[in-house]
């Protein structure tokens, strides 16, 4: 895919490209106050949405055209380009009739491949460059199906945003990152500048910080950030959004590591990472050699594979010791239940047969 960069002039291409604003545009001075905040701090791209997906009815569902009118007043008064949300035919026609400079396609649209071909043929033959959030669900073949379409419409200027995906059981994220699929995606169209919204993975004003180092840290393009000029009075997402001045002090204490990865220290640490993965590995081989030896006896002496008071004691053992050698409690619970879950395939296979 011959993906272009955003070329917004006056946009320096450096990381992190910063776009920010708030969650909505809920009214004129809202908009206006916060975008006059966001330039004092050097951002260059306002964001806002116009419409906005609800997961229940009855909440504030965006001013639409009237909030369109207030972009422009954003663009005129400050200078800075504007983006919005779209999510039908419509909203794309509107948006650039109203001269939007870049459009946004948000996780559950993306999620919807019908309503992604509809906004794609209504860009054909649209220069606007469009980015593309992932679909709310970690599948990253729908996420680069709904880059295929929009980029099949003519529209190169595309990046995506990395929002992170939902899961049931809800801990620290709103949106569990999942920084393996973005990953992924840039080993797949390396091309193609990847935005991070700590706003909507975090769900919290106190995780924009770390995140936006993580997603600097693992060499993503950009960041998209909801800024509000009264973030505990937003009428959406109030418990994410930051004021432009705290937005502002994130922004200049990232610490932005370069790209270069050949450095002799690099490579080497890399070869003892080798090194000790091969160890782990054959580690593991042993283990399981074990394993199966104790499933002959247990065939022999007619015993049943599963113990699980024994189980117990090896993951409470196991996560202890761990967590005594500073790995996470959760990493040490899930690496030992994946190694007894295997332990216990290779002795059904042994009893089995
Ligand atoms: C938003 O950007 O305000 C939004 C609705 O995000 P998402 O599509 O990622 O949920
Ligand atoms: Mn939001």
């Amino acid at each position: 895919m011959d993906i272009e960069k955003l070329n917004l002039s006056g946009v320096d291409n450096r990381r992190p490209i910063v776009i920010a604003g708030p969650c909505s545009a809920e009214t004129e001075e809202q908009c206006i106050e916060s975008a006059k905040g966001l330039v004092k701090q050097g951002v260059k791209i306002f964001r806002a949405g116009v419409w906005k997906p609800r997961t229940k009815p009855g909440g504030f569902e965006g001013n639409g055209e009237t909030a369109l009118e207030w972009l422009k007043q954003v663009k005129q008064e400050t200078g800075m380009y504007v983006s919005t949300e779209v999510a039908t035919a419509k909203h794309v026609e509107l948006a650039l009739k109203a001269g939007v400079d870049l459009l946004w396609i948000g996780a559950r649209t993306t999620a919807d491949p019908f309503a992604v071909q509809e906004i794609a043929d209504t860009l054909k033959g649209v220069d606007v460059p469009v980015l593309i959030k992932n679909p709310v669900n970690p599948d990253l073949d729908l996420w680069i199906g709904a880059i295929e379409r929009v980029f099949n419409a003519g529209v190169h200027r595309i990046g995506v945003i990395h929002r992170g995906f939902s899961s049931y059981d809800k801990k620290l994220y709103r949106n569990l990152p999942q920084w393996h699929i973005p990953i992924e995606l840039h080993r797949r169209i390396p091309e193609l500048p990847i935005f991070c919204d700590p706003s909507h993975i975090g769900g919290r004003r106190d995780l924009i910080a770390p995140l936006c180092q993580q997603a600097m840290d693992l060499q993503l393009d950009g960041l998209i950030v909801e800024a509000h000029c009264n973030p505990e009075k937003a009428w959406t997402d109030a418990s994410q959004q930051v004021t432009p001045e705290v937005l502002g002090l994130i922004l200049n204490t990232l610490v932005i590591r370069e790209m270069n990865q050949s450095t002799e220290t690099i490579s080497e640490l890399r070869k003892q990472i080798d090194e000790i993965d091969m160890t782990i590995t054959e580690t593991l081989a042993k283990r399981m050699r074990i394993s199966r030896e104790i499933g002959q006896y247990k065939k022999e002496h007619d015993m049943a594979i599963l113990q699980t008071s024994r189980y117990d004691e090896i993951i409470n053992r196991r996560v202890a010791e761990g967590k005594a050698m500073g790995m996470g409690e959760d990493f040490m619970k899930e690496v030992f239940e994946a190694i007894h879950s295997e332990s216990v395939r290779q002795q059904m296979e042994v009893m089995n047969k």
